[in-house]
Parts: structure tokens; C-alpha cells; sequence
């Protein structure tokens, strides 16, 4: 496949499609310690809401903002897994790790997505590289997993449940 294959369609669920905007070669692996993506705040779908109510304080680890409920971010006491002003989201501990996901073997959808970017038009779910992850992400094209091999392992089935999808939406 080359560059000139994007647009095409997938089925990531039964029934359920994509139509993919990046290149079918990119492939990603997270990278251990980079975290860049955990230092931002999170929106949460309302179903992430409810989720989270299940397993945190939501007065404590969310705000809200233009009318979207997000994971707050939080200045945190240490030099490491923190963005330039010394913050990063709620969740993320010390040692580069999300607690959410650590202790309660859960996460929101957003988190699961990124570097992907969902967007909903004419009623098809479309799925890019977001922008901010070409220039931040570290786990772009430096594996052999292909992300259009495993479009499930980012997308949510909820996704397609959701007037607006758009998870380009931040803090
Ligand atoms: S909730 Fe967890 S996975 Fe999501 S941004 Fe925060 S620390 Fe990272
Ligand atoms: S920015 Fe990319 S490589 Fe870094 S933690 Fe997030 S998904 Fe992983």
C-alpha cells in the first residue's frame, strides 16, 4: 500500500467503519517514559464520565470547559512526566505510569485514541494522525505494528455511538 491508498474504508467492528485519512504503512508503539500525551488534560465523552465517577472523585480529577467535561491537569511536585510549566494530567503518577489504568485496569476513550484523531462527517467516523502527535508523539513509525492493522486496539466501539465524536477537542 502507499500514501495514495488513504480514504479507504475499514471495518473495525462488524458493522462498524472508518474511513482512514493517514498512511496505511504508518506504524506506532508507544514509547515507555515519553508521556507526552498524558500531560495535557483529557476530554472525557459522558460515558467516560460516568465511568470515572465509578472509580475516582470527579470534583477532584475533572473540570469543565466551553460546556466539555476534561481530566484536569495538576502541577505536580517532581521534574519528570510534566509539560514545560511543570503540570500534567491527574492521573499520571511519578513513575510515567496512569493510575487509572494501573489500578482500576481502565482509561478514558480519549486516551485510548491518541495519536489517532476521530472526527464524525456526513455521518462516517474518520480517522487521522492528530496534529499536535506528529510533532510530539515519540511512537510514530518506529515499529512494524501497523496502525491500520489494529484500528480496534484505538477505537472504542463507543465511537460510533456518538453525535460528535471529535476528539481533537482540549483543554
Ligand atoms: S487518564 Fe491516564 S492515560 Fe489518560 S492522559 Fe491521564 S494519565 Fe494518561
Ligand atoms: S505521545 Fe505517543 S509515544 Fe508518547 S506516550 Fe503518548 S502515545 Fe506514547
Amino acid at each position: 500500500m502507499s500514501t495514495d491508498q488513504t480514504g479507504q474504508r475499514v471495518e473495525v467492528y462488524p458493522g462498524r467503519e472508518v474511513i482512514v485519512e493517514f498512511d496505511p504503512e504508518l506504524t506506532f508503539e508507544c514509547v515507555d517514559d515519553c508521556t507526552w500525551c498524558c500531560q495535557h488534560g483529557v476530554l472525557l465523552y459522558d460515558r467516560d464520565f460516568l465511568g470515572l465517577a465509578e472509580r475516582a472523585n470527579l470534583n477532584e480529577s475533572t473540570t469543565e470547559f466551553r460546556g466539555h467535561d476534561f481530566v484536569r491537569r495538576e502541577e505536580k511536585d517532581r521534574d519528570e512526566h510534566v509539560a514545560e510549566d511543570g503540570a500534567a494530567c491527574y492521573f499520571l503518577r511519578e513513575d510515567g505510569l496512569c493510575s487509572l489504568h494501573a489500578e482500576h485496569d481502565w482509561k478514558p476513550a480519549r486516551c485510548s485514541v491518541f495519536p489517532l484523531a476521530v472526527t464524525r462527517e456526513d455521518g462516517e467516523l474518520h480517522v487521522d494522525i492528530r496534529d499536535s502527535a506528529h510533532e510530539h508523539c515519540e511512537g510514530l513509525d518506529v515499529s512494524e505494528r501497523r496502525v491500520i492493522d489494529e484500528l480496534d486496539a484505538f477505537l472504542p466501539e463507543v465511537l460510533w455511538e456518538l453525535d460528535n465524536p471529535d476528539s481533537d477537542r482540549e483543554l
